[in-house]
């Protein structure tokens, strides 16, 4: 368990220092971009000893592990991150453990997360809206086409809190093509703010896994989502 728990913090700092790194090439402050963990792949234990390191973002990308890791750490002060799709009839049991969605893909979702902050009488639930830059047909996702138009029925939506865009890059290991796709989804913010005349201020922009998230940083991500390369050398 020490072995493990020293392996992780050592993982842990090698990449928060590639991201300080990469926030400097891209001429930016390494405040200005957040990890979040994303720990599908471990189980509490693992969870908990990233925490003990440091590291207060967890994510997860589907729901039910959300609810059993949260369960379990739940007096460790991690923030959650939803990060996969959410169907709508876990939106409930979802709502109360989440810090941020990362993956508000469709309009029926983010109504369903409207009315039910209203059932709860919560605060607005900041919410990212994940777009499919990659236009691959098995990830899911609005099409950058579709946001511009959707103004009108979020505007119709007051308790949830557009904060900004999530994307994944389309093929692993093609950092050309993930670059592009990256800075796509930053004009594509840029676009929506002056479209949008400033509703949502739009400042995160989630974007960036294991294997491209300096490029992600590069790019102008605020969040990135690292799961692999925070768990890697344990037995
Ligand atoms: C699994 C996952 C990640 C992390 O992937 P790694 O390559 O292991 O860092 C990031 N984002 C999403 C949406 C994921 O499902």
């Amino acid at each position: 368990m020490v072995f493990l728990a020293d392996r992780i913090a050592d993982n842990l700092r090698v990449v928060l220092g590639r991201m300080a790194e990469a926030a400097r090439r891209g001429g930016r402050s390494a405040d200005d971009v957040r990890l979040v963990a994303v720990t599908k792949y471990v189980g509490p234990g693992e969870a908990l000893a990233l925490v003990a390191a440091g590291c207060h973002d967890l994510g997860e990308s589907r729901p039910q592990q959300l609810w059993r890791k949260a369960a379990a750490l739940k007096t460790a002060g991690v923030a959650w991150h939803l990060i996969g799709h959410l169907q709508r009839n876990k939106v409930a049991r979802t709502l109360p453990l989440v810090s941020l969605v990362h993956s508000g893909d469709s309009l029926r979702l983010l109504e369903a997360l409207d009315a039910e902050v209203a059932c709860a009488k919560g605060d607005p639930l900041p919410v990212l809206l994940e777009v499919n830059v990659s236009g691959d047909a098995a990830k899911h996702g609005l099409a950058p086409g579709e946001l511009e138009p959707l103004a009108d029925s979020l505007a119709r939506l007051p308790r949830i809190e557009i904060q900004g865009l999530m994307a994944m890059a389309g093929r692993e290991g093609n950092l050309d093509d993930a670059r592009r796709e990256f800075a796509a989804l930053r004009q594509l913010r840029d676009e929506l703010r002056a479209a949008w005349a400033g509703r949502w201020p739009l400042d995160e922009l989630s974007m960036g896994m294991s294997g491209d998230y300096e490029v992600a940083i590069e790019e102008g991500a605020t969040l990135v989502r690292v799961g692999s390369a925070l768990f890697q050398g344990l037995e």
